[in-house]
């Protein structure tokens, strides 16, 4: 869609920074761009005009303004908790305050240099033969180091009530693989870029130049052969093709030269004989490269992995090249972050139950949770509504759809028994020290579920996060209590303003157990066909209107948005925004809102959701984005799904003919 309607000032605008007085505030509109040419800028057009990218981001929209009220929040927390270090019977806040102040303490780093990683590098030194690199490879992901490929805890997707190990894909310093493969100029000077970065770090840690390019040179053949080997995101958005369930014993007699066997022993899993491998021919590069790269570039990869992902715990040498390479080169970002706020983050992943219990204690009501699940209630009805009347679908797959459906399990605000991590040590060290035991005691837990059933208490995000998930094989939607705040989600607001924001979100959520990825999971989120022949082709033929349409969206400059990356995320938006529609409309029952500020409720449930999405994006940010992210621009999130509807078009009047409406229209649920 052209987006044109871009030349109106508005004037008596507040700050874009400041929290809005109204819900919906008519300053953050541009009436003179009409609603059916191009809602986003009608509904966003005066916010945009006002607001700028702060220099520590690279990117600035609706999002971006929740997260920082939240870190306002939860700085107050670990400035607490830091404060109370030396008084505190609480163990766990003990170890908050204790993990903040040492990732605060730049004194520290800034005297330790290099040294906090001094036994890691010793340990990588000792790697003298091919059979070493498995131990050492192990090391590293005990610490959280993501080195040669990714191994975890999944849950089996063909047999959901078990856990079990998988071996996926990894091991790269740059955002994906066609950063490596592709063969464009710009692409190629990135890449060069990122290899004088990697020469950069070796040269901080002690080798000289020359000797720093010669390792960079070395990582870069390695990092090259694992991108080749490595699945596109497309590829991987199909389970059936990341789902190769294989013995121990017949991985370690096909691919023997890594030593699988003896990488369990030293993860700690002993008497598991299967794992899921994500990627075969992954798995069997990283086997040849085991055998045939010189160890001499083995041994520097390890240490660029270990450097690469301690480098924002260390002095401010490698803190300024870190950012450098990954958030200026990569995504624009001008400025650094303040300090409390990358320790913020850092803590936030380290304990985020912890941090998550305090800040839920503050800032999260029971009423907050009772509206929500009464919103979740009546999307859940209306989709169950919407499936009986699809013409679409015959009445067996029906069936099997309620079931799925009714099977959905609700997780709103935090979970409802908090982590425990009593096992977790944090001590008054230099923080690289800190980082790598809360990294250990990740590992270990996760390690731990492996052969255990599976834990559906657990939370996959901390509770002040802003988003929200839905989870196939638990077959589950989370809402953690950050996303529950302005705009997304207002107590004071009328209806049609939080059913087009949290409603469509949680619409959005649940409508990802039937998207075109979601879909194949059934009940009990095992990945088994379930739906009839004829039914899977008329969903098909109907997602490929989705497809279609967004493939023939601009990204950005030249770049077109990847239809079949963003098609789940789309289908979900269309999917999520007609039931939280028809959610909002059961609400009324049968009621007609009272104009606000000369809106309707409809046209108001429909600014809320394009005011969901403003945001304005650093080019470079926006590249990286279009080639990774599942989700398409904020921009074509709100006007996508609304030119398919019928609701919208009549909300605003919109005629035939106009921008924002589709000629095809998409229609699923
Ligand atoms: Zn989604």
């Amino acid at each position: 869609m052209r987006r044109s309607c871009t030349l109106l000032l508005l004037l008596f605008a507040a700050p874009a920074t400041a929290q809005q007085s109204k819900p919906i505030d008519p300053a953050n509109l541009d009436t003179i761009c009409a609603p059916c040419h191009d809602f986003f800028q009608y509904a966003n057009g005066g916010w945009l005009k006002r607001a700028s990218i702060p220099g520590d981001l690279p990117a600035w929209g609706a999002f971006n303004e929740l997260q920082e009220r939240n870190f306002d929040a939860l700085h107050a927390v670990l400035d607490a908790a830091a404060a109370d270090v030396r008084t505190t019977r609480d163990a766990d806040l003990h170890k908050l305050g204790t993990f903040y102040s040492t990732c605060m303490d730049s004194a520290r780093a800034e005297t330790a240099g290099v040294k906090p990683l001094a036994a890691d590098l010793a340990r990588i030194a000792t790697v003298r033969s091919r059979g070493d690199l498995a131990g050492t490879i192990a090391h590293l992901h005990r610490i959280g180091v993501p080195a040669g490929f990714t191994f975890r805890s999944t849950q089996d997707a063909k047999n959901s009530s078990r856990v079990i190990a998988e071996a996926y894909q990894g091991g790269l310093g740059l955002p994906d693989r066609d950063y490596y493969t592709r063969n464009d100029s710009a692409s190629r000077a990135l890449l060069s870029n990122y290899e004088a970065h990697v020469a950069a770090m070796f040269t901080l840690a002690g080798r000289s130049k020359a000797a720093g390019a010669a390792a960079a040179r070395g990582v870069l053949a390695i990092e090259s052969a694992l991108a080749r080997a490595s699945m596109t995101p497309v590829e991987q958005r199909n389970p059936e093709a990341i789902y190769h369930l294989t013995r121990l014993a017949d991985l370690q007699a096909a691919q023997p030269r890594l030593g699988w066997s003896g990488y369990f022993d030293a993860v700690g899993l002993t008497g598991i004989a299967e794992l899921n491998i994500g990627q075969p021919s992954f798995v069997a590069a990283l086997d040849s490269l085991v055998a045939n790269a010189p160890l001499e570039s083995w041994r520097g990869y390890l240490e660029w992995q270990l450097l690469s992902s301690r480098a924002p715990t260390l002095d401010s040498r490698f803190v300024n090249e870190s950012f450098r390479f990954n958030s200026t080169v990569l995504r624009g970002v001008k400025e650094m972050r303040p300090r409390w706020k990358r320790c913020l983050i850092r803590t936030d992943a380290a304990m985020g139950e912890i941090l998550g219990k305090a800040y839920v204690a503050r800032h999260f009501t029971p009423e907050a949770k009772a509206r929500a699940l009464e919103m979740v209630g009546n999307i859940r009805a209306e989709l169950r509504d919407r499936l009986g009347r699809l013409a679409w679908m015959t009445d067996t797959t029906k069936t099997k759809a309620y079931a799925k459906l009714d099977a959905i399990v609700n997780k709103i605000g935090y979970p409802d028994h908090w982590r425990d991590y009593s096992a977790l040590r944090i001590d008054p060290v230099a923080f690289a020290a800190n980082v790598s035991r809360a990294s250990a005691f990740a590992f270990r837990r996760d390690m731990a579920k492996i052969g255990k059933p599976v834990d559906r208490n657990e939370w996959l995000l901390s509770p002040p996060t802003v988003n929200a998930y839905y989870n196939p094989p638990v077959n589950e939607i989370a809402f953690p209590a950050g996303i529950m705040q302005p705009p997304f989600f207002d107590p004071k607001a009328d209806d049609a303003v939080n059913y087009g924001g949290m409603g469509a979100v949680i619409g959005h959520e649940i409508s990802h157990g039937f998207d075109d990825q979601g879909r194949q999971y059934d009940a009990q989120g095992n990945l088994s066909g379930w739906w009839l022949p004829a039914d899977e082709k008329a969903f098909n033929q109907r997602a490929d209107v989705v497809r279609e349409q967004f493939d023939g969206y601009v990204a950005i400059d030249t770049i077109k948005v990847n239809g079949k990356l963003t098609l789940g995320e789309n289908i979900a938006d269309l999917a999520g925004l007609t039931i939280a529609y028809g959610a909002y409309r059961r609400s009324l029952a049968g009621r007609d809102p009272p104009k606000i500020d000369g809106f309707s409720g409809p046209q108001r449930f429909f600014l809320s959701w394009a005011q969901v999405w403003r945001g304005t994006y650093r080019p470079e940010y926006a590249k990286l984005l279009a080639q990774v992210d599942p989700h398409a621009p904020p921009a074509l999130r709100a006007n996508g799904p609304l030119s398919n509807m019928q609701e919208f078009a009549e909300a605003f009047s919109c005629k035939a003919g106009d921008p924002m409406v589709r000629a095809a229209r998409a229609e699923i649920w």
